[in-house]
C-alpha cells in the first residue's frame, strides 16, 4: 500500500503495489500524487519498465486520473479499466470541468488528469489476469458508485479492491462510511454487494483508506448502512425536505454517522464528499426512481 498523502492529505487515498513477476498498480490515484506514488515503486525495488498493469477501480480523478500522468514513467504498462471508463481517460478534456463542478476545490487538490493513449488501454468487465506462477486478479463489475466501478479479487490472499464499492474506511475510526455522489444507483450498488459477499473476501484493500479485515461482515454492515441512508432519503424527499435536513437525520440515525460526525463536519474533504455529495446521490437517486416509475 502506497499512501498518496494527496494534497497533504493523510489516510485519505492510497494506491496498491502487487510486487510479483508481473508487477501490477491498482490506482493510479490522482495526478497531483504520482511522483510519490512513482517514490512508492522505488521503495520496493520494482522497476518502472517492469510494471505490466495499472488496473483502476474506475476513472474519478481520486482513483483513474493521475493514469496518464503514471503512463509516462510506465513505458510497458497498460491500463486496465471499465469499458465505459475507456473515453474519459482517452479525452479527459470532458470529465475535468464535471469534476470541478462536482467537486470543487478538491479537483484542484487532485489535479488535472492527462490523456491516455487508446492503445495502451485494456478494457474489461470480468475475466483473470495472470501476474504470477498460478496466481490470479480476477476483474469483477460492481457499477452503483459509478456506472464503471470495477474491483478486483487477488488470488494470494483473497482480497479484493473494491475502488468505492464498498464505500469509505476511515481507519482512525475503524468504520465505513458511504462513497455516494451522484448519479448514485442505490439498487445496483446493493446488488454489487451481493456480489462481493458471494466470494467470500479476507480482506478490502480500500482506496480510501487502507486494508480492512472482516471482510463480508463490513459488506454487511456497508449493505444495511445504504438501505438506512436510502430510507431516509426517499422518506425526507417526499415531505420536501432539504439536503441539510436530510443529512442532520442520517448523522442522528445512523450509529457510524453519530459516532464520527465532528470527525467528518471537521474534515476538508470529508465534510464535502461525504455530507453534501453522499447525501445528494441518495436524494438524485430517489427523485430518478420516482419520475421512472410515475407514468
Ligand atoms: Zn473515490
Amino acid at each position: 500500500m502506497v499512501e498518496l498523502e494527496t494534497g497533504g492529505f493523510r489516510n485519505l487515498i492510497c494506491s496498491y503495489i502487487i510486487d510479483v513477476e508481473k508487477p501490477l498498480l491498482v490506482e493510479s490515484g490522482p495526478t497531483n500524487s504520482i511522483p510519490k506514488l512513482l517514490s512508492g515503486l522505488e521503495e520496493l525495488h520494482v522497476k518502472p519498465q517492469d510494471v505490466e498493469y495499472v488496473a483502476v477501480t474506475h476513472v474519478h480523478l481520486d482513483h483513474g486520473g493521475g493514469a496518464g500522468t503514471l503512463l509516462k514513467h510506465l513505458p510497458n504498462a497498460k491500463v486496465i479499466v471499465h469499458p465505459r471508463g475507456l473515453p474519459h481517460l482517452v479525452d479527459p478534456e470532458r470529465l475535468w470541468p464535471s469534476s470541478q463542478s462536482v467537486l470543487g476545490f478538491i479537483s484542484e487538490v487532485f489535479g488535472k488528469p492527462e490523456p491516455v493513449a487508446k492503445d495502451r488501454i485494456i478494457t474489461a468487465t470480468e475475466g483473470t489476469f495472470d501476474l504470477a506462477e498460478g496466481a490470479k486478479l480476477t476483474v469483477v463489475e460492481t457499477l452503483g458508485h459509478a456506472s464503471h466501478n470495477l474491483s478486483f479479487h487477488e488470488s494470494f490472499n483473497g482480497g479484493i479492491f473494491p475502488g468505492d464499492a464498498a464505500g469509505t474506511y476511515i481507519p482512525e475510526f475503524n468504520v465505513v462510511v458511504p462513497t455516494t455522489p451522484p448519479p448514485f444507483r442505490l439498487d445496483i450498488a446493493l446488488a454489487s454487494l451481493d456480489k462481493l459477499m458471494s466470494l467470500n473476501p479476507t480482506v478490502l484493500y480500500f482506496s480510501h483508506f487502507g486494508i480492512a479485515d472482516n471482510a463480508v461482515q463490513r459488506l454487511k454492515d456497508y449493505k444495511a448502512q445504504l438501505q438506512l441512508w436510502g430510507d431516509i432519503a426517499e422518506e425526507g424527499v417526499s415531505r420536501n425536505q432539504s439536503l441539510q435536513q436530510i443529512r442532520d437525520r442520517i448523522v442522528a440515525e445512523d450509529k457510524v454517522m453519530s459516532q464520527i460526525a465532528d470527525f467528518v463536519k471537521n474534515h476538508r474533504i470529508y465534510s464535502k464528499t461525504m455530507l453534501e455529495n453522499g447525501v445528494l446521490g441518495f436524494m438524485e437517486y430517489t427523485k430518478h426512481k420516482q419520475t421512472a416509475v410515475s407514468p
